[in-house]
C-alpha cells in the first residue's frame, strides 16, 4: 500500500520508502564492517520486524543466518504492558553465536531489554540489536542499542512492518496514525 491508499488514516507521513531503503542500507554497511569474518545470527521478532529483516538480510553483503521469535507486545492497544511472553521461541542454538536482534521499533523498550537478557543466557558469544526506530523514552532506558535506523516523537505509528490492530503492515512506507482511527 502506498500512502495514498490510506488517505485520511495518518495524522503526517514521517518516511517513505526509499528513505527507509536508504536507511537500511547504511546500517547493514556498519554491520558488515563489525561482524567482518564473523558468522552472524540474525534474529527477527515477529511480526513487526518482517519487513526491515527482509531488507536488511537482502542489503548484507555476507553470509547470515535467519531465524524468528514471537513475543507478545501490544495486543491491540497503543500502550506497552511491560509483560513479555514468548508466544514462538528460536530453532537455533544460540551457544558462542554472534546474534542481532533485528527489531521495527523500541518504545517503553521493555520487550528488548528482556529479550537480550533473555538470549544472553543463552550462551551467545555476543547478543546486539538493530532497530529500525526508536521512541524517546527507550533512550533513557538502560537498553543498549548498537543500531539505530531513526529516532521518531512520541507518537503511535504505523507502515512497514507496524501494525494497529494487525492493519497498515504491509504500508511501504511510515507514518502517524490519526487519533481518530484508534480513538
Ligand atoms: P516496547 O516494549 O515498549 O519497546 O514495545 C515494543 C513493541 O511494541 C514493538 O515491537 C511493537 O510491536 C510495539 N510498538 C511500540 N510502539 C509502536 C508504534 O508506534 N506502532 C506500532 N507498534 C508499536
Amino acid at each position: 500500500m502506498e500512502f495514498s491508499d490510506v488517505e485520511g488514516e495518518l495524522s503526517s507521513t514521517l518516511f517513505t520508502q526509499d528513505e527507509i531503503h536508504a536507511k537500511v542500507a547504511e546500517l547493514a554497511r556498519r554491520i558488515e564492517a563489525d561482524y567482518a569474518g564473523k558468522e552472524l545470527l540474525l534474529v527477527g521478532v515477529l511480526r513487526g520486524a518482517v519487513m526491515i529483516m527482509a531488507d536488511l538480510a537482502r542489503e548484507l553483503t555476507m553470509h547470515v543466518e535467519m531465524d524468528w521469535m514471537a513475543v507478545s507486545s501490544y495486543g491491540s492497544g497503543t500502550q506497552s504492558s511491560g509483560v513479555v511472553r514468548i508466544l514462538k521461541d528460536l530453532d537455533s542454538d544460540l551457544h558462542d553465536r554472534h546474534v542481532l536482534i533485528v527489531e521495527d521499533i523500541i518504545d517503553s523498550g521493555l520487550t528488548l531489554s528482556w529479550l537480550r537478557a533473555n538470549l544472553e543466557s543463552r550462551g551467545a558469544a555476543s547478543v546486539e540489536i538493530c532497530t529500525l526506530l526508536r521512541k524517546p523514552e527507550a533512550a533513557r532506558v538502560e537498553v543498549n542499542v548498537r543500531y539505530v535506523g531513526f529516532d521518531i516523537p512520541p507518537a503511535f505509528v504505523v507502515g512497514y512492518g507496524l501494525d494497529f490492530a494487525e492493519r497498515y503492515r504491509n504500508l511501504r512506507g511510515i507514518g502517524v496514525l490519526a487519533p481518530h482511527v484508534y480513538e
